[in-house]
């Protein structure tokens, strides 16, 4: 996933004239005339004639939307598909045969080499103190981590930051787990913004702490949530092992370690780094009718992390990105130019996928129009956050009114996505775009065990596929 930021509101268009929409238009009729002014220019620039393509594009999501029905297949069928396992070579076939039966013009794999890590059966973490009984916490091995090599018993050293690390004696290091119990600021009204905040101790304490002479590191896991769950993630290779603590464990070791400094830790990890294994993003391609060779890419990550069903990440974001193309070709939409669905492979451990289609796309002298990916979850539509110039920007900007109707009408500056940033050095792009959905639970169940399809809610994923489609139907249409 990402940490995104953003803002913005626009006024009026006239909602759709859909069957049944009378009472609803006459309001929104009202909400316009009041804003008159700053409507006016906008309202030229967006014809009414899209307005009532994408209420078609809504109307076909949410009546006979398919992406809630295709993740309950990938989460619950499938599951947990980590880049290199067999379930991650499942879920690539699973999305090419449902590309193949939404009959896309065009289905093909990219074949790409991923990391191979395996978490291992044991997975154990207790505190010791000077009793007889020692305290078992929930832990879980950070993606990527070295094993323990049997028991690994120490003292532990509390930190906040890695100033504080480096400001310790030797002493007070060496032969310690480092414990980086930074919370996240919950101050931040984006969540993303806490997680960017924290996320470096997850990243870079076991190689910061291995500098130190530590044995390992322990990290406070990345959420705002009070719960006994871990949360995984990747972390920089590194010669001790990382792992994470639940926050209701990093509180309780904290508080445990102010009573009894001198209390020890014992973990216990089996994971290992296998040889790369061969794997593949996923791509669907509908070909533009005017323009073919300016392509639009929607996509999400097809991998996820192994604690759990990977539903929110980024489950949602692949069949939102699929959904998005049968939307629009489902109300009989014939795009102007070239639409491409991507199911990444590894954005979690390595960014692989990513880095290939950006690789592939430069080789083939594409020119891509904009990329869109949906990795924040599948929470109701916020709108879109864009890394674009001033000028792309504002000109994106400017369609907010169509997306007022659903609460999708946000569209500000900010991050695109971590499998579509490569191509902005590789091919250009005039906007890399992020899908911008209410992320205030996203955190409770990121890299968790909780991460299951049971937490996505059926309306709020099909209104995000049809916000990103709503989108795709207005660059295809006008380009940038
Ligand atoms: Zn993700």
């Amino acid at each position: 996933m990402r940490p995104s930021l953003s803002l913005l509101l626009a006024t009026g268009l006239l909602l759709a004239a859909a069957p049944g929409q009378a009472q609803v238009r006459k309001k929104a009729k009202t909400k316009a005339s009041t804003a008159a002014p700053a409507a006016a220019p906008q309202a030229a620039a967006a014809p009414v004639s899209d307005s009532v393509a994408l209420r078609k594009i809504f109307d076909e999501a949410l009546l006979r939307g398919e992406s809630y029905d295709n993740l309950r297949y990938l989460t619950g069928n499938i599951g947990a598909r980590l880049s290199g396992s067999p379930q991650a070579q499942m879920a690539v076939e699973w999305g090419k045969a449902t590309m193949e039966k939404a009959k896309f013009d065009r289905v093909y794999l990219q074949e790409v080499m991923v990391p191979h890590w395996v978490r291992g059966s044991k997975e154990r973490g207790e505190i010791v103190g000077n009793k007889d009984k020692g305290i078992k916490v929930p832990v879980c091995a950070l993606g990527g981590s070295v094993g323990t090599g049997g028991k690994l018993k120490a003292g532990v050293v509390e930190v906040h930051s890695f100033d504080e690390l480096k400001n310790l004696p030797d002493a007070a290091v060496k032969g310690k787990f480092v414990f980086f119990n930074r919370p996240f600021n919950d101050a931040l009204i984006e969540p993303g913004a806490a997680y960017g905040g924290a996320v470096e101790q997850r990243a870079l304490g076991a190689a910061e702490a291995a500098k130190r002479g530590a044995v390992a590191a322990l990290v406070r896991s990345m959420t705002s949530a009070r719960d006994d769950n871990p949360h995984t993630g990747t972390m920089r290779p590194a010669t001790i092992p990382g792992a994470a603590l639940s926050t209701n464990a990093a509180d309780q070791l904290s508080q445990l370690l102010k009573a009894n400094p001198d209390l020890q830790f014992e973990l216990e990890l089996e994971c290992v780094t296998l040889p790369d294994e061969k794997s593949y993003n996923v791509v669907g391609e509908i070909r533009g009718s005017k323009y073919p060779n300016e392509i639009i890419t929607v996509g999400g990550h097809l991998d996820s992390w192994d604690l759990a069903q990977g539903a929110h990440d980024d489950g949602t974001g692949c069949v939102q990105s699929m959904e998005a193309l049968r939307l629009l070709r489902a109300t009989g939409f014939r795009p102007e130019r070239t639409l491409r669905a991507v199911l990444f492979m590894n954005e979690e451990n390595g960014a692989r996928g990513g880095t290939e289609y950006a690789r592939l796309a430069a080789e083939n002298k594409e020119t891509h129009v904009a990329a869109i990916e949906s990795d924040g979850g599948g929470f109701t539509p916020r709108g879109f956050t864009l890394e674009a110039d001033a000028a792309t920007l504002a000109k994106v900007a400017k369609w907010a009114p169509l997306f007022r109707p659903y609460h999708a009408d946000e569209i500000t500056a900010g991050h695109g996505g971590t499998d579509i940033g490569p191509l902005k050095e590789a091919v250009h792009p005039k906007a890399l775009i992020g899908y911008k959905c209410d992320s205030q639970r996203y955190f409770d169940i990121h890299h968790t065990a909780a991460d299951t399809f049971d937490k996505v809610n059926r309306r709020e994923l099909e209104l995000g596929g049809a916000s990103m489609a709503a989108l795709i139907y207005l660059l295809s249409k006008y380009g940038l």
